[in-house]
């Protein structure tokens, strides 16, 4: 079976970005809008041998700013749908409480999820690392999507021992 591994977080925390960098398409749409890419988005994906496919979400438009639909509709079914969930956070913009609704979500579901804070470029990473660390979904892995830091290792954690 081809294990499906699912993008899951806020708008703008960089899904699209680290999707694209993972199937090297365009499929997805790249925006600086939050939430533009509306529906999910299916990429197949290699790594080391191993063919995996990635699904962005993203079916939360801009408009909604109600918590609530953070966690709507076709982001629900792609967590359920998953082998492997890797929840991304935003390492320049910290914890919010977005990503603490969506961590409570993931931590009822018997799902393996891997926290991963993207956007690690950005500067005082150790204080906003430990503020992840508290979403009770492990320790957080530091990835730049924009510029591939950090891609082999976390795709290491996920894919490696299958
Ligand atoms: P999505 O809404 O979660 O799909 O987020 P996008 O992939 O559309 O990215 C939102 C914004 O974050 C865009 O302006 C990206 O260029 C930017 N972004 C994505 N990854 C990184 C990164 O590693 N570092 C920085 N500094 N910006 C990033
Ligand atoms: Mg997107």
């Amino acid at each position: 079976m081809v294990p499906v591994i699912a993008l899951v977080g806020r708008p703008n925390v960089g899904k699209s970005t680290l999707f694209n960098r993972l199937t090297k398409s365009r499929d997805a749409i790249v925006a600086d809008v939050a939430g533009l890419t509306r529906d999910r988005q299916y990429g197949e994906a290699q790594w080391q041998g191993h063919t995996y496919i990635v699904v962005d979400t993203g079916g939360i438009s801009g408009d909604e700013q109600g918590l609530d639909m953070i966690m709507a509709g076709q982001s629900l079914q792609a967590i359920e749908e998953a082998d492997a969930v890797l929840f991304l956070v935003d390492a320049r913009a910290g914890r919010t409480a977005g990503d603490e609704q969506i961590a409570d979500h993931l931590r009822k579901r018997n799902k393996r999820t891997f926290l991963i804070a993207n956007k690690v470029d950005g500067a005082d990473q150790d204080s906003i690392m430990g503020e992840f660390a508290k979403l009770g979904l492990g320790d957080p892995l530091g990835i730049a999507a924009a510029h591939g830091r950090n891609i082999n290792p976390m795709l290491e954690a996920v894919l490696g021992e299958e």
